[in-house]
């Protein structure tokens, strides 16, 4: 049986492209240095796969930022302020990504969202009544022939046109209408180049397929595609789908004149239904998404083959066995984790291993019939793997959970009461300002922590240094005149590993990092057990950092959603269930602080949204009516005058506000500066009562906003937020960014907040 992969992780197994990136737009390495460093990776990638005897390998899956920016760029989507700039072509594409601050000029970057239920970030690409739709690049071209040209013959993936469209954003009068005939053109372009230098295979992944689908958008898909398939040639073009099942267009797109359809059958819920009543046409080549692109557990044998037995007997050789998406959203290999026993890395699989198991389960899967030792000893232990594997239960935490009761879900008094208790009481000015937890994460902190680790120091020096950072934060916000004070999260790597390591039920991995935007990856800790907390997690900072300053001081935690949607979670249980383990056990830290004397404590939770079902209609009963809940029990056990904050970034909040208020939180902050306004229309209709603040600059980007740009930003927020109710804020934690940047940035800040205070008072 042939298998196939949809895109390999392009980061490089220890970071190679983040550090080399990193250099460039430090000015430290040419151009070149960094193509060169890009290319190695490829060339790792492509080999890796072509050792593990895939036959369906992609090009073109690689991107210095992200895919949908390269196919912005080669269809000349670019926004004429970034054109302007007069930059070369790579610095461009990063001034679309990044932002640009220098002496050519000074623009923000484009946004970013995360459209599907991962944790990766695209770029929206913006398309003006001016674009001019062609082809302007040679991106795929030289990715395919560089493969060529080191003995791997790839299929070509692209963005797929129909995705394309119905993901930007039109920022003019012009609509999906008018350009949809340019692009299709455009993509019958670079296919037909693609085919005269040899390639053999193009794939579009056109993952807005699983979305829901209208009409008017099955409409137009087909008249793209009806236009591109009728001028392919000699090419042959698949049709790669993932991140769920194709339910609405499933009869669409199995009539057009394909040559395979890729399908998820993983987080595709309907996809067997789908094959199995609707049948697949003899003429096509099926690509089943069996082995999963996003956990990392090792595949279940017996449960893929018996699959595959059952495709295989009604496709016979047409059935190719898949990825289930790219692996881009699981780490490289196992091989760099070396503290993890046998006992724990037998039941993984990251991308390479799993290369590994397509292998494995190919050849299972061929000599099925006949029966073959080898093969059966590998079938064997595999098998081994899902039979009474004890997960580390812990029994008190299963009984904890099976006795949460209704009311646990509640904080009272409501709303409205508790507000006028907690003016009183902090006896905050208008429009206060905080920021959202983080401060720059410079190198001493990072040397700090890791000298710690590897035991260079002892944990009383480690903690020495943090308290005097945290000292140092502190009276750096009492000078720019910050309201509610942070203490910097200095002890920690990352929001979410970080509450692992203090929770029972976790394991951790050294190299496992995963792209997340461009350059910034995250190390997704295991959820391996039943989650309790072990250990007080941030009292001691948050007490030490109280300590220091006669402000609020702001506590700081993930909540439970978040944890778990930024850990890789068990398969044996629900993710429900897990979630309010954690939701426990950050319930039990919530009361420690206030116990502690913390007035205020925000729980962030940064990827609510991230496991949103992809179709509305799946929202509330399959997730929202849980994890919205699961917050509530965390925050609804403190005092009425204990100020909870919460924080999101990332995404689109606009259409779940309701659900958002529900958290019933006291205080949200998200991200808003770097799309627009919207969501502030919506808080608006929707008569949301929880205090605001909407970002007011993008902490993504070096550039330091002015104060005019932050007082126009709170002046656009004051016409759709009540004053009482608006916070002035970054849109984010600054761990990213510098130390220069972030103080000039906080003083704009805290002095558009004063500008705005005079005008009302
Ligand atoms: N409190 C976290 C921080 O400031 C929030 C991070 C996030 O939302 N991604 O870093
Ligand atoms: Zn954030």
């Amino acid at each position: 049986m042939n298998t196939s992969v949809i895109g390999f992780p392009r980061i490089g197994k220890n970071r190679e492209l983040k550090f080399a990136s990193e250099k460039f737009f430090k000015g430290e390495i040419r151009e070149e240095e960094l193509r060169q460093t890009a290319a190695e990776l490829r060339a790792y990638g492509w080999k890796k796969q072509q050792e593990a005897g895939v036959k369906f390998i992609s090009s073109n899956d690689f991107s210095f930022y992200d895919n949908v920016l390269d196919t912005a760029v080669l269809f000349n989507i670019v926004p004429k302020r970034y054109k302007e700039l007069g930059l070369t072509e790579l610095e461009t594409y990063f001034a679309m990504a990044r932002g640009y601050q220098g002496d050519k000029g000074n623009v923000k970057a484009l946004a970013m969202k995360k459209w599907f239920n991962t944790n990766y970030h695209y770029i929206v690409p913006e398309i003006d009544d001016d674009t001019e739709i062609k082809v302007a690049g040679t991106k795929p071209y030289d990715e395919y022939e560089e493969a060529k040209a080191l003995g791997v013959e790839t299929k070509v993936s692209l963005i797929g046109p129909f995705t394309l469209l119905k993901l930007a954003k039109y920022t003019g009068k012009k609509n999906i209408n008018d350009f949809k005939d340019a692009l299709t053109e455009a993509y019958t372009v670079v296919i037909g180049e693609l085919a005269k230098k040899g390639a053999a295979w193009v794939e579009v992944d056109e993952a807005y397929l699983v979305r829901d689908l209208s009409a008017e958008d099955i409409a137009l898909f087909k008249e793209i595609y009806d236009k591109i398939l009728a001028k392919k040639s000699s090419v042959k073009i698949l049709l790669q789908t993932y991140f769920g099942d194709v339910r609405d267009a499933y009869n669409d797109i199995t009539s057009l004149d394909f040559d395979g359809i890729g399908l998820d059958f993983l987080e595709g819920r309907l996809t067997e239904e789908l094959v199995e009543k609707n049948s697949f046409p003899e003429d096509k080549f099926l690509f089943a998404g069996l082995v999963n692109g996003k956990n990392i557990w090792k595949n279940n044998y017996a449960k893929t083959l018996d699959k595959l037995k059952s495709l295989k007997a009604k496709f016979g050789d047409k059935v190719v066995l898949n990825t289930s998406c790219s692996l881009l959203h699981v780490p490289y290999t196992l091989e760099s984790e070396t503290k993890l026993t046998e006992d724990y890395t037998q039941h993984l699989a990251f991308a390479e291993e799993k290369l590994a198991e397509l292998k494995e389960l190919s050849v299972l899967s061929d000599i099925a019939d006949k029966g073959n030792v080898a093969a059966e000893t590998a079938f064997q232990n595999n098998q081994k793997l899902f039979h009474g594997r004890v997960n580390s239960e812990d029994k008190a935490v299963q009984e904890r959970v099976a006795g949460i009761k209704e009311s646990d879900y509640t904080r009272l008094p409501e709303f409205n009461e508790r507000e006028k208790i907690q003016k009183e009481r902090l006896g905050l000015p208008i429009f206060p300002t905080t920021t959202i937890g983080s401060f720059p994460q410079t190198a001493d902190v990072r040397r700090n922590r890791q000298e710690f680790r590897k035991g260079l120091i002892s944990e009383e020096q480690y903690v020495e240094f943090n308290k005097k950072k945290i000292a140092d934060c502190i009276a750096l916000q009492e000078e720019i005149g910050l309201d509610v004070i942070v203490h910097g999260e200095f002890e920690r790597n990352d929001m979410v590993e970080y509450f692992g390591e203090h929770l029972a039920g976790y394991i951790f991995t050294e190299k496992a990092w995963v792209q997340s935007y461009g350059t910034r990856c995250v190390k997704p800790p295991i959820i391996w057990g039943d989650v309790s907390r072990k250990e007080s997690i941030t009292v001691k900072w948050s007490k030490f950092a109280k300590s220091c300053t006669d402000k609020p001081v702001k506590g700081m935690l993930t909540g439970p959603v978040t944890i778990l949607n930024w850990s890789f979670p068990r398969e044996d249980i629900s993710i429900k269930e897990s979630t309010l383990q954690i939701a426990l056990a950050i319930r039990d830290e919530v009361l420690d602080l206030e116990a502690n004397g913390i007035d205020i404590i925000q729980i962030d939770e940064a990827a609510l949204r991230e496991k949103l079902p992809l179709r509305r209609s799946d929202w509330y009963s399959e997730y929202l009516d849980w994890a919205i809940p699961a917050f509530r029990l965390v925050a609804s056990g403190v005092r009425p005058e204990t100020q909870i904050h919460t924080h999101m970034c990332y995404s689109e909040f606009t259409d779940i506000i309701p659900a958002i208020d529900a958290m019933d939180a006291d205080v949200i902050t998200f991200e808003a500066s770097r799309s627009d306004l919207q969501i502030l229309d919506s808080l608006k209709e929707n008569n949301f009562k929880t205090e605001v603040g909407p970002g007011v600059y993008d902490i993504h980007s070096p550039r330091v906003p002015s104060v005019e740009e932050i007082v126009e930003a709170l002046r656009k927020m004051r016409d759709r937020v009540e004053d009482k109710k608006l916070w002035v804020n970054p849109d984010c934690g600054l761990k990213t960014r510098g130390d220069k940047e972030t103080k000039e940035s906080l003083v704009n800040l805290v002095k558009a907040a004063e500008t705005l205070r005079s005008e009302v008072q």
